[in-house]
């Protein structure tokens, strides 16, 4: 993800958008691998967003910065980064108009700050926003599909949903995963790290994560997530049941307790 916005980086608003991202591909079976937050500048956005191609994602969301005020500039930044002009979108326009009239505001002139929300980089296409006036763009370049998508967070989410995420779930197929969190008490993150280190090295597809949740009362506290995807669901549910298990006996053998906080499978 590629989130443009002053905002962002001053405080005032938390990067709400990309929390919301990674969790849903998470669920997916999928993984938000990188986040990058710039500034409304348009050599920034545009550095950045060269920076991000290098590294050839599937995936780049570009969030934020697709409004009609002179910070929203992120089209601009992206086409330069791309080195091709931005030019106003027949489509994008129709679907702005479109936007007013659906709310009875047939009359709403098409002044030049709207217009700027249907400029788009050549070779890109707007993108139906169900919750705004903006349009999300969509291009390709290279092995990589890029969205940019508005920063509201209702916008954002309503056109991921619609159009990202059919798309990503296309490319990752019949993925399967298998979550499994075990709640430990008794045993210190730095007992835990060599037995974290085995379990890696016995299933190195596997994530294995811990993250403690304090001291208790003299009792230390840890949650342990593990994660196991996969094309074959069984295989997927069944290694992350063994290194439960063996993770449970191991943290019992250095005098500690696990117990099971649920998972999700699918
Ligand atoms: P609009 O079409 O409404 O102008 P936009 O794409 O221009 O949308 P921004 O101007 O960047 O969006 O941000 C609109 C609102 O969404 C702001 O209130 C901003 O704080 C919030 N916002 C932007 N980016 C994020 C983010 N990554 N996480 C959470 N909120 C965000």
């Amino acid at each position: 993800m590629l989130a443009v916005g002053r905002e962002l980086l001053i405080g005032r608003t938390p990067n709400t958008n990309a929390h919301w991202m990674g969790k849903r591909l998470a669920r997916m079976g999928s993984m938000l691998k990188e986040v990058t937050t710039v500034d409304d500048d348009l050599d920034e956005i545009a550095s950045a967003f060269r920076a991000a191609i290098a590294r050839s994602p599937d995936f780049l969301v570009v969030v934020g910065g697709l409004g009609p005020t002179p910070d929203d500039m992120t089209l601009k930044g992206v086409a330069r980064g791309l080195g091709v002009p931005v030019r106003k979108d027949a489509k994008a326009l129709r679907l702005i108009r479109e936007h007013y009239a659906k709310r009875g505001m047939q009359t709403v002139e098409l002044t030049p700050a709207r217009i700027k929300m249907a400029r788009l980089p050549v070779g890109a296409e707007p993108v139906v926003n169900p919750q705004g006036t903006a349009p999300g763009v969509k291009m390709a370049t290279g092995k990589t599909t890029v969205y940019c998508l508005p920063g509201v967070p209702l916008e954002m989410r309503s056109i991921f949903r619609r159009s990202v995420e059919p798309e990503i779930r296309g490319v990752l197929g019949k993925m399967h995963r298998k979550y499994i969190t075990l709640k430990l008490e008794g045993i210190l993150e730095s007992a835990l790290a060599p037995v974290i280190s085995a379990e890696m090295r016995k299933h190195p597809g596997a994530y294995i994560k811990s993250h403690p949740r304090g001291v208790r009362e003299g009792v230390s506290r840890i949650e342990l997530d593990i994660a196991v995807v996969g094309e074959d669901a069984m295989r997927a549910d069944e290694e992350g049941e063994d290194i439960a298990r063996e993770m449970t006996t191991a943290v019992r053998a250095a005098g500690g307790t696990a117990k099971s906080a649920g998972g999700i499978r699918g």
